[in-house]
């Protein structure tokens, strides 16, 4: 019992911490040194008590790009210099993003999400999902924990990036997952593909798509307006972060395997960009790909 309420604590404090970030994502790298540090005395405390959960820290993963960018690839250059402005001329060309700051400058106001990786240990409140998950490896010097976790970057509007990242520490685990993400953006199709719904309006998926990771296999199905996300929590901010609002799944296979059943959602996702679609059927499923702008819309009305 007393576990548990310790685990409540924690999550608590984590609320709180989180509500403290919205307020205030700006944080200068200097600070986040400091922080840092902190934290890894934090963490060697809580490792003495054989806590796995480490509260999640600040910073959104976002640092504004900087004059001090010195693009190293020729698209980073295109971007810098301002030749490219637009992320669909990037992705619709399938050009490869090599850094992160392509992102920053192009996309500057993506949220991102840390997905439940990683298990705590423990008789009582054990089994309860965490940000990071954490691995040890035994050396001469003792046990040393590494810390993994997966971040998901998106826009709420068709667009989102998810990325894995590993570290000794916490944070870096999160900036290296961010900037993975950033580095594997998709566009995501939407459309109205329920039968029941037909309202015209791209709130679900064109249609059925599946997609599979080792043996984790994931079915994302349309769903009439209204339904909301019926599907696993971490599917949900998956799809939220895309902008899909109605949608059923089904799940084969190992799911307790976190990171392969949400690997396996971005597979589907992607599929549905790869799929060809006759103009037709494109219309008649409102199929939208990418975000949705005003002008976007306008050139819908018009055709
Ligand atoms: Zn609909």
């Amino acid at each position: 019992m007393v576990w548990t309420i310790k685990m409540d604590e924690k999550k608590n404090n984590q609320e709180e911490k989180e509500s403290i970030e919205e307020k205030a994502p700006q944080k200068t790298t200097e600070e986040e040194k400091g922080k840092e540090m902190e934290e890894e005395q934090g963490k060697e405390d809580a490792e003495a008590e054989e806590i796995v959960e480490v509260p999640e820290e600040e910073n959104s993963g976002f640092v504004r790009v900087s004059e001090e960018w010195k693009p190293r690839s020729r698209l980073g250059k295109a971007v810098a210099t301002g030749k490219i402005r637009d992320i669909n001329i990037i992705l619709d060309n399938g050009m490869k993003i090599l850094e992160a700051e392509i992102i920053d400058q192009l996309l500057p106001n993506l949220d991102s999400e840390l997905l439940l990786v990683g298990q705590s240990k423990g008789k009582f409140g054990g089994g309860q999902r965490r940000v990071f998950k954490q691995t040890q490896k035994k050396t001469n010097e003792g046990n040393k924990p590494k810390f993994s976790t997966i971040v998901i970057i998106g826009n709420h509007n068709g667009i989102i990036g998810i990325g894995k990242g590993k570290s000794k520490e916490t944070v870096p685990a999160r900036e290296k997952a961010t900037r993975n993400a950033k580095l594997n953006i998709i566009k995501i199709v939407r459309g109205c593909g329920s039968w029941e719904c037909g309202c015209g309006e791209p709130h679900s998926l064109p249609f059925k798509v599946s997609g599979k990771v080792g043996s984790s296999k994931i079915t994302l199905i349309p769903a009439p307006k209204g339904t909301g996300l019926i599907v696993e929590p971490e599917i949900a901010k998956i799809l939220k972060m895309a902008g899909i609002k109605d949608a059923w799944s089904r799940t084969e296979g190992q799911t307790k395997t976190k990171t392969n059943m949400i690997y396996a959602c971005f597979e589907a996702l992607k599929e549905l960009t790869r799929m060809k679609i006759n103009p037709q059927l494109k219309r008649e499923i409102s199929i939208t790909e990418g975000s949705i702008t005003e002008e976007s819309e306008k050139e819908a009305v018009e055709e």
